[in-house]
């Protein structure tokens, strides 16, 4: 039987994001165990290509997922500053439906979110089924720059009990309960850490101070946050540790070259709808008898001279059934003639 070629797309990304995944259960120290310039041996050459087509597979995929209305997925962003999160988003969803894609970014919160528990400002944000919803930042701040800085979470007004040594671990838990509850009605979580390196951060933030178009993206802050290098790194590991697990695994991209990191996020993006395979809904027998009778009426009220359906006329489409159709034509030899082009 002749392959689909979804499958073999599906193989060939499903090969090549493995080595970014988290194994769940594994300890992972960032340091020892990724490379930020990783490139699997490309070129850029060969990955601009290769992005293009992960953007256009990506298309497809997101307008058969809002078509098929049952499941959604939310893709998760985290890096450190200038670790590329906006670029990336910019460039892997740039062949989707804007319509059908919500991308919420997470700053400091704001009073009324402090006023509640830690988790409701990215509840309220999931996407609805169908859609695609993107996290810049997203809830993994709740262990990475609240635990960096513990003044973050005075300000969450917690009760004395919830405050203890135990704090990050018990939210690691109820991060990855959330999350299964999540996957298990339908919302799949796609979770991406853009892994940078401290000497590619610095080139990056020189960038910023250089390039009078980019002095707007530079703030002193950032400066003072890369003070703390390492107890970020600490933090990334631990969550990386205790947070992939098998129905919410961690991907850590190497990016420290933009090229490559934008193929990667789009490969694991697609992965993800390539496991969901969204389909077009089919339609039954009874509407697709409503669907005649509207065409018998539409081609009625042709006026004179017109062809009661211009549209078939030119496309000569064949009016069968698609499971008919591919009976008689065989798979992936029906072929569309249109003398337009
Ligand atoms: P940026 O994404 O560069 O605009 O910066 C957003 C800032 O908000 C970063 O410095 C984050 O660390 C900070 N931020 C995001 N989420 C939280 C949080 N839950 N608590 C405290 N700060 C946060
Ligand atoms: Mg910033």
């Amino acid at each position: 039987m002749q392959e689909k070629p979804d499958a073999r797309s599906a193989a060939r990304i499903a090969k090549f994001v493995k080595p970014l995944r988290v194994k769940p259960g594994s300890t992972v120290d960032l340091a020892e165990d990724f490379d930020p310039r990783f490139k699997a041996g490309m070129r850029k050459r060969e990955g601009v290509e290769l992005l293009r087509t992960g953007v256009s597979l990506l298309a497809e995929y997101q307008a058969r997922l809002a078509a098929q209305d049952s499941e959604a997925v939310l893709l998760c962003l985290q890096a450190l500053d200038a670790g590329g999160k906006d670029g990336t988003i910019r460039h892997v969803m740039s062949g989707v439906n804007p319509q059908g894609v919500h991308v919420s970014s997470f700053k400091v919160p704001s009073a009324e979110e402090l006023d509640h528990d830690y988790l409701w400002r990215y509840a309220r944000r999931l996407p609805a089924r169908g859609e695609i919803g993107i996290f810049n930042r997203s809830h993994y701040e709740e262990v990475l720059v609240v635990r960096v800085h513990p003044e973050n979470l005075d300000r969450q007004k917690l009760p004395e009990e919830a405050k203890g040594p135990d704090v990050w671990d018990r939210r690691y838990r109820e991060i990855n309960d959330w999350e299964r509850h999540l996957c298990d009605n339908g919302f799949k979580v796609v979770k991406i850490f853009l892994n940078l390196s401290k000497e590619e951060q610095r080139i990056r933030f020189l960038k910023r101070i250089d390039v009078p178009e980019k002095n707007w993206k530079f703030s002193a802050a950032d400066i003072r946050e890369r003070e703390r290098w390492d107890d970020y790194q600490r933090a990334f590991s631990g969550m990386l540790s205790a947070t992939s697990t098998p129905w919410a695994p961690w991907y850590v991209v190497p990016a420290d070259r933009k090229w490559f990191a934008r193929i990667c996020a789009a490969a694991v993006l697609a992965h993800a709808l390539m496991t969901i395979d969204p389909q077009y809904p089919a339609v039954d027998a009874r509407a697709r008898k409503d669907l005649l009778a509207a065409r018998r009426r539409l081609e009625g009220e042709a006026p004179g001279g017109a062809a009661r359906d211009p549209y078939a006329a030119r496309h000569r489409t064949d009016r069968r059934p698609r499971a008919e159709r591919a009976r008689r034509t065989g798979p992936g030899r029906a072929r569309r003639t249109d003398p337009g082009s």
